[in-house]
């Protein structure tokens, strides 16, 4: 099962953590209980299978539901591929979207659908209350409405479907595994094609596109152009509630952490960044040129396992097919990162592999310390405490004696999700949002919302 949530996890904290009062941390409290009842919803559903669509209620290539601010999916259908404009803007801009992406993967990289098999596509708009976010659950794309202060509806910036969309291609193609620089390759292929869905629309030229990714999904007065760019990682925002565009550019500032399945959403400034130098260098329009090549890479038959180096490696061979000035342009951007490929090899891959958390203090009082990470940039937010000391000691020593952190065992990380670390004196546990038992999910809440 793959699910993609478009916000971060980490910008909702973040935003909840500073409003604890208000409608802005309410509605951000919100999302993460929705993820939360979703995850439940799935792991009650037998048929909830890995890349199963649901069972289509419709015909033609795609359709578009809404939740109606519930949490089932797929919905109500509301507007199926032939049929005309509904008025509403979140069901029709889902429609432009799909519709888009669709004929985006089919003109230009030869692609059916996102299973090259002409799977039907499913998107569910006015998912829940408020909702911050969108994902790709491995069957269908879902989008919240936003809670219209902090950001905006999820179907409003196109990119944002497309690099859900995305989400789908890459796990029907290479499978990149979410975690470390495979997961940091699957999140920059979503920005990758997301950029060539949007450029595509607007007919922006490498030189004229923005470089932006979620650009419009915030409200006035955040300070902020987008969730990403492209051109400049970690440039994107920098406001007193969100705080900073998190992401790095270059190999020599590469992110080691355990938070967000490896940092997945911070390097992917990198293979991200050197996308966006070979489509500038090569020019011209980037989703016929160096879109094409990464399109040749990421089905070329590379492993779920695949590093930033591999990945490079195939870029630059898949360029050396279209001519030598492709593969100067697309070694040179890489080579700009820090990921130089020889001449016919294939270079070491930095290591991508965790780092323990660091110890969260010492006392005499056993320390409990809870982080969650992950989420489409990455924030990560930690909490901790000594228990005897605070005034939560009593639900907290209630939860933790039906806790057996030896007892869990996390599953494969899945895009976007929460990545949950829980600490209790010297026992640790890393466990993704999908792991979580409802003991756990109640320590994290207690602590960190
Ligand atoms: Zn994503």
């Amino acid at each position: 099962m793959v699910t993609c949530r478009f916000v971060p996890p980490y910008l909702l904290e973040r935003l909840a953590a500073m409003h604890p009062d208000d409608h802005i941390g309410g509605c951000c409290r919100g999302t993460l209980v929705q993820d939360t009842e979703l995850r439940q919803r799935r792991e009650s559903s037998p048929g909830a299978a890995p890349g199963l669509a649901p069972a289509a209620v419709f015909d033609g290539p795609f359709a578009v539901h809404s939740a109606d601010n519930g949490t089932s999916l797929p919905g109500r259908l509301v507007r199926a591929a032939t049929d005309d404009p509904t008025g509403d803007a979140a069901v029709d801009e889902a429609h432009a979207g799909v519709e888009a992406s669709l004929a985006m993967f089919a003109d230009v990289f030869g692609r059916t659908s996102y299973d090259d098999a002409g799977a039907p596509v499913v998107a569910t708009v006015h998912y829940g209350r408020n909702y911050d976010n969108a994902f790709w659950d491995g069957r269908q794309l879902v989008f919240g409405d936003g809670d219209g202060r902090v950001f905006t509806r999820f179907t409003k910036p196109v990119d944002v479907l497309g690099h859900e969309f995305t989400h789908a291609v890459t796990e029907r193609t290479a499978g990149l595994v979410y975690q470390g620089q495979s997961g940091a390759l699957n999140e920059s292929v979503s920005d990758v094609f997301a950029s060539c869905l949007k450029q595509r629309l607007l007919g922006h030229t490498a030189d004229q596109a923005d470089w932006l990714i979620g650009e419009g999904i915030f409200l006035p007065p955040v300070r902020g152009r987008a969730l990403r760019s492209m051109a400049e990682p970690g440039t994107a925002y920098d406001d007193p509630v969100l705080g900073r565009d998190p992401q790095v550019g270059s190999m020599a500032d590469y992110i080691e952490t355990t938070q967000d399945n490896g940092g997945v959403h911070l390097n992917s400034g990198i293979p991200n960044r050197a996308y966006h130098l070979a489509a500038v260098a090569l020019g011209g329009n980037a989703w016929e040129g160096v879109g094409r090549i990464w399109y040749t890479a990421l089905t070329s038959g590379l492993g779920p396992d695949t590093g930033f180096a591999q990945f490079a490696a195939a870029t630059v061979a898949a360029a050396e097919d279209v001519s030598s000035e492709a593969r100067a342009a697309v070694a040179d951007a890489w080579a700009e990162v820090g990921l130089a490929v020889p001449a016919g090899g294939a270079p070491v891959p930095a290591g991508s592999g965790p780092a323990p958390v660091g110890s969260a203090g010492s006392g005499t009082g056993e320390l409990v310390v809870v982080t969650r990470s992950g989420g489409i940039v990455g924030r990560v937010q930690q909490a901790e405490v000594r228990l005897g000391d605070d005034p939560r000691t009593a639900d907290l020593e209630r939860l933790l004696a039906r806790i057996d952190l030896t007892s869990l065992t996390a599953s494969r990380p899945q895009p976007d999700r929460y990545v949950y670390t829980f600490e209790v004196g010297d026992r640790q546990v890393v466990l993704g949002e999908q792991d979580l038992t409802p003991d756990l999910a109640e320590l994290a809440h207690l602590l960190l919302d």
